[in-house]
């Protein structure tokens, strides 16, 4: 009997094995011989025949884990017919689980002992801090070794010491229950007819896609909590995707309140160990929720009823790199292939999802008012143009005296900027020389914290030189524009008393201490904070009643398709962080051009009537969600290579045409090259209603790329960069 297996190998498609004896499930996770290699694949289907027999060989094993179901199979298919990934790669995505071919039985876990070292050195100590900003949870010997940066000799001398305990873990566990009987918060009137329809969605064991809209502070968390409570009476398994890491403790513990036990957690601050357990409990029914990162979509469910996406507008939703897929847009896709429910949970939706939601395709449940006697924050421009600022100052007076008068009141300010670093442009004051990547067409930007220029595009750093790389001037350059870092600068010169917290992601070593940080601001640990967009994200700040916008126009420049909704979402979003308990918040936008439709969207809160312009103007240009794009990013070390490339891509467009659709470009990036490749755009725009994948694969599948050039197809493109 012959078994087609599909291998995370880059081959075209799945190979014949014999099948071991007693045959095997389709789905079995198997070991198969690949050259001199042993590779983990999966039995896709019976084999296909027409080989020598004399050459097939058999599987080599069949290993311990619940097979892929039918329905995880059909999503991994159709995901990689979507976003015109290739079958390989989809694998991959959903067998990210360390060890998964380790044989069963108990396996070495290391976690803090009682005793202590007797001697404490670096690298002793590094162990230790490892295990304690992972608050006992359990590793493997490398991967502990690994993460302290020591040998694994210094893990085995803490053993002898007792500092660390050695144990044989069991077979990985099941998920203690959650208990959907316990007590929920008692609801208020909204809520709770928003609950009822969630319930009676997931209760219909059909697939359905419900946008959730809520203005901040309105209890949508506390709604769609009775979502999965439901699931789980159901007996079914939920699924919550949050867009930060650094939000799931405060996640956690609701759950914990609601439900009695933390759910699974599937993200990149998760020890192997533990993504392993999760990974197979998901595959045998062992745990009941999880809550997770973009990448907890490819899990391998047992029976997955409910899917919710918290912040479903926000941009990392979408994989920029790799298999590029949106979460969101994935998420409904796994839904409606195994019956299960999907909640689309936000204040600011994307057009898209309001546009879906206009059309009937997804319900829709609104939240107007915030939760108990919280008010929404009132929201103000400050005409930054009848504003007197010395230079090198980023703060208004009309800002600074909101600021002062919170402090006063022992209340939280918190001023917004979207720039990590110090400044954005250092620039040489004798040659006008600015500062740029040696491998990008980017400038870098001097991190003072780091004591360093990064580059944002490559991540690559140098030192701040002392002369001009340009004109050798000595002692000429000079920091251009505010980054969150400039800013706590003048925040500490002009109000020296308060306690000052900067929140940007650069400044955190570990996902954890960005955790405590922002719990410690929770709990009054600031006067005033300092923020990328980090602290836009979902956030609960309760002294808070002050948001200060230091730059409202920043986004609104440059050409992006989406500039404006991305704006009118961040600021809405900044702004709801004001006024979430008793005390109202107040929003002070900065902005030289208070007139800007956007701005005065914002302003006014008048929401529905700006997606509704934004959705007309996108019909009339025939722009996404109403027309498609797909992106065509080439990229080569070789400039003129990259060009030819595309011109000649350009110039066979037969298969695109046969849809009716436009090919745009040959064009330089905005930004032109990165890590030293030269890259080259390309942008398919086609009717919506057309079957543009196909088109796309003949298209480009009529051309060889050279060795050295990337392709990369972007699928309904959020980015344009
Ligand atoms: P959102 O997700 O819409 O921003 P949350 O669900 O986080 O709102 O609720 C905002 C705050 O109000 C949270 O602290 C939450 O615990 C509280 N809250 C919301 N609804 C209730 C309720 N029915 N009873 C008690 N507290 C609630
Ligand atoms: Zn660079």
């Amino acid at each position: 009997m012959l078994v087609a297996v599909l291998t995370t190998e880059p081959l075209g498609r799945a190979l014949d094995y014999r099948a071991p004896p007693g045959g095997c499930f389709v789905g079995a996770f198997v070991e198969v011989p690949l050259g001199p290699r042993r590779v983990m694949g999966v039995v896709w289907g019976p084999g296909e025949g027409g080989f020598d027999p004399a050459k097939i060989r058999p599987v080599g094993r069949v290993l311990d884990a619940a097979p892929m179901g039918d329905a995880m199979r059909a999503f991994l298919m159709r995901a990689a017919d979507y976003t015109l990934t290739p079958m390989p790669a989809m694998l991959r995505l959903a067998t990210r689980a360390p060890g998964l071919a380790d044989p069963p039985g108990p396996r070495r876990v290391y976690r803090r002992g009682r005793g202590e070292p007797d001697r404490m050195t670096d690298a002793r100590a590094r162990v230790m801090d490892v295990l304690d900003e992972y608050g006992g949870a359990a590793f493997n010997l490398g991967e502990l070794a690994a993460l302290a940066g020591v040998s694994t000799s210094v893990v085995k001398g803490l053993v002898k010491q007792g500092a660390v305990a050695e144990e044989d873990a069991p077979r990985d566990l099941p998920y203690p229950r959650l208990d959907p009987g316990l007590p929920g918060k008692a609801l208020a009137e909204d809520q709770a007819a928003a609950a009822e329809r969630l319930r009676a969605a997931v209760a219909s064991a059909r697939y359905g896609t419900t946008l959730l809209k809520g203005v901040t502070g309105s209890g949508k968390t506390e709604v769609y909590l009775e979502a999965v409570a439901e699931c789980l009476r159901q007996g079914r398994q939920a699924l919550v995707l949050l867009p930060e890491i650094a939000l799931t403790a405060e996640f956690l513990s609701r759950v914990e309140d609601r439900f009695g036990a933390r759910p699974g957690e599937w993200h990149s601050g998760v020890t192997q160990t533990e993504r392993r357990r999760l990974w197979r409990m998901a595959g045998e029914g062992g745990v009941g929720l999880v809550v997770g990162a973009r990448s907890a979509l490819f899990l391998p469910f047992r029976d997955l009823g409910l899917i919710v996406v918290d912040e479903e507008h926000d941009t990392s939703y979408k994989q920029e790199d790799g298999a590029l897929y949106n979460a969101r847009d994935m998420a409904v896709l796994r839904a409606s292939l195994c019956d299960a429910q999907v909640v689309l949970a936000s204040a600011t939706p994307c057009l898209e999802t309001w546009v879906n939601a206009e059309a009937g395709k997804y319900a829709r449940i609104d939240l107007t008012s915030r939760f108990g006697t919280a008010e929404l924050p009132e929201m103000r421009a400050i005409d930054m143009r009848a504003e007197k600022l010395e230079t090198n100052r980023w703060i208004s007076p009309t800002l600074a005296a909101a600021v002062r008068a919170r402090i006063e009141g022992g209340e939280q300010a918190l001023l917004f900027l979207n720039r990590r670093g110090y400044a954005p442009v250092t620039i040489c004051r004798a040659c006008g020389h600015q500062i740029g990547c040696d491998h990008c067409d980017a400038r870098m930007v001097e991190h003072r914290f780091l004591k360093r220029l990064v580059c944002h595009q490559c991540g690559e750093t140098k030192p701040m030189p002392e002369t001009c790389p340009s004109c050798g001037a000595a002692g000429r350059l000079a920091p251009v524009g505010p980054g969150v870092e400039r800013l706590a600068e003048e925040v500490a010169e002009r109000f020296p008393d308060a306690r000052v917290a900067v929140l940007s992601s650069d400044l955190f070593a570990s996902a954890r201490a960005l955790k405590e940080k922002i719990a410690e601001i929770a709990g009054g640990g600031a006067d005033i904070i300092i923020g990328t967009q980090l602290v836009a994200k979902g956030h609960n700040f309760p002294l808070l009643t002050l948001v200060g916008v230091i730059d409202a126009d920043l986004g609104l420049q440059g050409s992006d398709l989406r500039a404006a909704e991305r704006t009118f979402q961040l600021m809405r979003q900044v702004s709801g962080r004001a006024g979430r308990s008793e005390r109202p918040g107040v929003a002070l936008l900065q902005t030289c051009q208070p007139e800007h439709p956007v701005i005065r969207a914002i302003l006014s809160g008048e929401e529905e009537a700006f997606w509704r312009a934004e959705a007309a103007e996108r019909q009339a240009a025939g722009m996404p969600p109403f027309g498609r794009l797909a992106g065509i990013v080439l990229s080569s070390p070789d400039v003129q290579g990259v060009f030819d490339f595309g011109n000649e891509l350009a110039r066979r467009d037969a298969p695109l045409r046969r849809i009716g659709a436009q090919v745009f470009g040959p064009a330089p990036a905005p930004i032109a090259r990165v890590r030293g490749r030269h890259r080259v755009r390309l942008l398919v725009k086609a009717a919506k209603g057309v079957a543009l994948q196909p088109a796309l694969a003949d298209w480009v599948g009529q051309l060889r790329p050279p060795a050295n050039l990337r392709v990369s197809i972007d699928i309904d493109p959020q980015s344009f960069w």
